[in-house]
């Protein structure tokens, strides 16, 4: 059986703690490897190693680190095929799913070497006579990442990236349900040429994530995953004096009005519901149909669902593959088992797939769900749609605005004054606009509201390198024998 171990120094070391976690091919529901867990020891171990590299690394100067993340972004395209093989083995997704999270990772990659430009401070000349002011930015240290099962190479791409090229030493916790494809992207690291210790993977469960959050020298933490675990992980790491933003679920409506396109609604709330077997934080979970529109476009939904071919990421002509894990599986299929007795109408019941081989499920459609009902409450994070019918705008809006959540949201209309309306009105972090999975580009940053992010940093982008730098003001003088005596008032410039 295939072994995964930690990444410390730019080598794979295997792991002392004794524990291991069974990661498992979902395609066939067969063990495939086993992961190493840390122990606190071994988390110590490789704090140490950062720490270690951190006083080389922050005087490394930025165009140093630039050529590391040009020669970093060039080998991840180079290896976009491999990688993409790698992430579709273990979590499940299609490779063509999981090229496309490459390519929005690769993204990161491309405006992390442009941060330099970012890093640039502010400059007042003569603040006072013969005194200048200057602002800069500066790294913190050791920082970790914590990420999870649903995007094992872009979540850490949107952390490591940033925080390096700021000058920090990174310790990344990736998922121990799909661990390999971050060690491949730290052999892509060494290769890029990036020096022992800069880029670290430490294997664990919550033993390790206890250690990261009360270790003295990890200065930040920036974590990805459901809302309990990131709720958990920015009041501990705060607690311990560490700057943390964690993101959290999510529960992304899309509201249809009466005048959009409704192909085209259909088709995006098909695309954005079931790709990824709907485990990614920006699936569109549910569609508010205002008014007229919902018979509609359910028909139009229910059409197209049985066109989705569901299969393994071996098979060429799969579009969607199977759930991380059998635990999951089931309880995805519970919320579609259990929606009638809610009073929910299910149109498409896809659990009759959960008997295969594998943690495979069809895609299932819900209409006339509400409020209350536990297939609206919780984040379902699986391939279920479910429709609720609204009668306005406006019941639609506060529908979305009520919810715990606030990731992302989409509106579908033809009329600009109302999706300007909505952008204004709602209370979600990130909108789309006839545009069904709003993930902003690298040069924007990824967060929700609510529930879906405790903290007040976004990731990646411009508030990523905000997050792993620390600002800094300095007031200089040099020495000017004409000006200088003393004097005891506090220091002004009138
Ligand atoms: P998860 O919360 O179970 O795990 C995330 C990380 O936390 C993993 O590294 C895991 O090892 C660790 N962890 C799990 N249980 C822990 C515990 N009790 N104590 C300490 N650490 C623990 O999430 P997941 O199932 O891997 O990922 C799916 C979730 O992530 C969904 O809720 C999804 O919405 C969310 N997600 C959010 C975003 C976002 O940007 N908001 C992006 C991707 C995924």
């Amino acid at each position: 059986m295939e072994r995964i171990s930690h990444w410390v120094n730019n080598k794979v070391v295997k792991g002392t703690s004794g524990n291991t976690g069974k990661v498992f091919n979902p395609a066939t529901g067969e063990q495939q490897a086993e992961v190493d867990l840390a122990s606190v020891a071994e988390v110590d171990a490789v704090v140490a190693a950062a720490k270690t590299a951190f006083a080389t690394w922050r005087s490394s100067n930025l165009s140093k680190r630039a050529e590391v993340m040009f020669r970093m972004r060039e080998l991840v395209d180079a290896n976009r095929k491999e990688l993409a093989n790698i992430v579709s083995l273990e979590h499940g997704k299609v490779p063509s799913d999981a090229a496309g999270e490459l390519a929005r990772g690769l993204e990161n990659l491309e405006f992390a070497c442009g941060i330099p430009a970012l890093l640039k401070g502010g400059y007042s000349e003569q603040a006072s006579g013969g005194v200048d002011v200057y602002s800069i930015r500066q790294p913190l240290g050791v920082v970790a990442g914590i990420t999870p099962f649903n995007f094992p190479a872009m979540v850490p791409m949107w952390m490591f990236a940033n925080a390096i090229m700021c000058g920090n030493t990174f310790v990344l916790k990736p998922s121990e349900k799909d661990p390999s494809a971050s060690m491949f992207i730290a052999d892509l690291l060494r290769q890029a040429g990036l020096p022992d210790g800069v880029f670290n993977v430490l294997h664990g469960d919550k033993v390790a994530v206890d250690r990261i959050l009360n270790h003295p020298d990890i200065q930040a933490v920036s974590f990805v995953g459901s809302t309990p675990i990131a709720k958990y992980v920015y009041e501990t790491g705060t607690k311990n004096g560490k700057r943390v933003q964690a993101l959290g679920g999510a529960k992304n409506h899309m509201l249809v009005l009466p005048d959009a396109d409704l192909d085209m609604a259909a088709d995006a709330a098909v695309s954005a519901a079931y790709g990824s077997a709907g485990e990614r934080c920006m699936a569109v979970s549910v569609v508010l149909a205002v008014d007229t529109v919902a018979d509609a476009l359910v028909d139009k939904i229910k059409t197209r669902v049985p066109n989705i071919k569901v299969g393994p990421g071996t098979d060429p002509s799969s579009e969607m593959g199977p759930l991380i894990s059998r635990e999951h599986r089931d309880k995805v299929a519970g919320y579609v088992s259990n929606a009638t007795a809610e009073g929910a109408t299910v149109v498409i019941d896809g659990t009759d797939k959960a008997k295969d081989q594998g943690f495979f499920l069809n895609p299932s459609l819900i209409d006339n769900v509400k409020p209350g009902m536990k297939c609206y409450d919780e984040e379902i994070f699986g391939p279920v749609l479910s429709v609720m019918r609204v009668k306005s705008y406006d019941e639609g809006l506060a529908t979305i605005n009520a919810n715990q959540f606030g990731n992302g949201t989409a509106i579908f209309t033809r009329d600009g004054g109302v999706a300007r309306q909505f952008q204004f009105d709602v209370q979600v972090g990130m909108v789309g606009i006839n545009v069904p999975i709003p993930v902003p580009v690298s040069y924007y940053s990824f967060g929700g509201w609510k529930a879906s992010l405790f903290g007040d940093q976004h990731m990646y982008g411009p508030e990523g390198v905000n997050f792993f730098t620390r600002g800094k003001v300095v007031t200089s003088r040099w020495p000017d024998p004409r000006t200088s005596s003393v004097n005891l008032g506090f220091p002004q410039n009138r």
